[in-house]
């Protein structure tokens, strides 16, 4: 049993006893675990307070076109739409303007792909939009998004668009911008102290944004950000709540750039004294992003984002060039069934590894993708541990950890290590921020089942952002 005090946002004292000085407050522990505060190391807030607001259209709670139906016979926002997310095919097949139309057509609808790459717009929608009609394929809305219609042979717009979050935002009727509050307090309540928010398209607004939530006391968390270069005055007025990180680089297999062009995009990025997070997804989105960083070299803070097929000779590779990667073992747990149904099955063992990349010596840390995975980084850690689809399958069991490393991952400085000595608790450090998650049971009562439902208190430089 410890004391711990907590002054000017920093942990000061860690003894037996510590008598309590004047004016102090006391949260009394009992028995709990205290932990450092938790970091999710890949998350999309904006993204995120959009969807809390928005209709599931996908698994678990959306399974089949009946399903879809009832979820989106609602009443439309406040800028006369309907927004849903989470869309899979496993619902009712591919999605477009005409399925859509049949769906709901009397008002304007738009719909996500749950992989957030690809919107679906039924005709009200690409009406108000006015590119119903419109023949030009795609266009540029920033340096790290080209938006791209789809177009039927007749050339008409298939109501299928990809990579347009930017496009879409700056059309849409400006509906309030997304509620941060209702993120901060969720996120507060799982014991998250600090994220890293890995938005692309995150610029000035976003972080002018970002900071008056953090002023307003709305965004409860230490933010980290990233962006892409081009953003100019995006690292302007950065502190030690709000900070800038690596340039985000989004690769997609269909569309690749020229591996030239990526080599001088990283040399630019580095140049510029900022290091570069890749985001790769399948077998062919990592090997390119490796042969671009071999090439481009190598700085202190570049990450590959998801990995989420790394077959062995590419855990070599990135050992190698001493890269961090930021896995989402939670969407075993989300989407377990549905990978084992549709990823070939020479992918399956490769699939979101967390041991071997600790066993091969690469730093490795989480992040819920939320809102593309749950928010929750509880779940990822015991899906960490387990690796159990939502059948109950075990997927990759090779690659199961303790639930301490599971914690580990969520932790500001990355893990290292596959066998963290003993089953404890990560301890905490004089002089270290005092971000901190209060459990309301010992650490080896919680290390069983994993559960955001331990979260008692947290606590974000010394003070109470969340109690139970
Ligand atoms: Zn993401």
């Amino acid at each position: 049993m410890l004391d711990v005090r907590c002054e000017d946002g920093r942990v000061r004292e860690l003894a037996a006893s510590l008598s309590p000085r004047a004016g102090e407050e006391i949260l009394e522990a009992r028995a709990g675990a205290l932990i450092p505060g938790l970091h999710d190391h890949h998350i999309h807030l904006h993204a995120l307070a959009a969807a809390l607001t928005s209709i599931r259209c996908g698994p678990p709670e959306v399974k089949n076109l009946s399903d879809l139906e009832r979820a989106l016979a609602v009443e439309p926002d406040e800028g006369g739409w309907l927004r849903g997310t989470g869309y899979f095919e496993s619902v009712a097949g591919p999605l477009d303007r005409a399925r859509l139309d049949r769906l709901r057509g009397d008002l304007p609808v738009r719909v996500q792909h749950r992989s957030g790459a690809m919107w679906f717009l039924n005709s009200r929608a690409l009406e108000a939009l006015s590119i119903a009609d419109l023949t030009s394929p795609d266009e540029a809305c920033s340096d790290a998004e080209v938006a791209t219609f789809e177009r039927d042979a007749r050339g008409r717009a298939t109501g299928r668009l990809f990579r347009a979050d930017a496009w879409l935002r700056h059309r849409l009727p400006t509906a309030n911008p997304p509620d941060l509050a209702r993120v901060g307090r969720r996120l507060s309540a799982y014991g998250v102290t600090t994220v890293t928010d890995a938005t692309a398209t995150n610029g000035p607004n976003e972080a002018s944004r970002f900071r008056a939530a953090q002023a307003s006391g709305a965004l409860l968390q230490n933010l980290s950000l990233m962006g892409t270069l081009g953003q100019r005055g995006l690292g302007e007025g950065m502190d030690s709540a709000l900070r800038l990180d690596a340039h985000k680089i989004m690769l997609d297999e269909p569309t690749l750039p020229d591996l030239e062009r990526l080599v001088e995009t990283i040399e630019v990025a580095h140049a510029n004294d900022r290091p570069v997070a890749i985001h790769t997804v399948t077998r062919t989105e990592l090997h390119f992003a490796l042969a671009a960083l071999e090439s481009a070299g190598v700085r202190d803070g570049d990450r590959l984002e998801h990995a989420s097929v790394a077959p062995p000779e590419a855990i070599e590779t990135v050992a190698r060039l001493d890269l961090t990667v930021v896995t989402q073992p939670n969407f075993l747990a989300e989407r377990g069934d549905a990978y084992r149904e549709n990823v070939e099955a020479r992918d399956l063992p490769h699939l979101y590894r967390v041991r071997s990349w600790l066993a091969a010596g690469v730093r490795l840390g989480a992040g819920t993708d939320a809102p593309f995975g749950h928010p929750d980084p509880w779940r990822a850690m015991r899906a960490a541990v387990d690796r159990r689809t939502p059948s109950g399958e075990t997927l990759g069991s090779e690659e199961r950890v303790s639930p301490e490393t599971a914690l580990a991952l969520f932790q500001p400085a990355f893990a290292r290590d596959a066998q963290p000595a003993r089953a404890t608790a990560p301890a905490l450090h004089v002089g270290g921020p005092a971000d901190l998650c209060l459990l309301a049971v010992p650490w080896r009562r919680a290390r069983l089942d994993l559960s955001s439902d331990h979260v008692a208190a947290t606590l974000r430089r010394g003070a109470l952002i969340f109690s139970s």
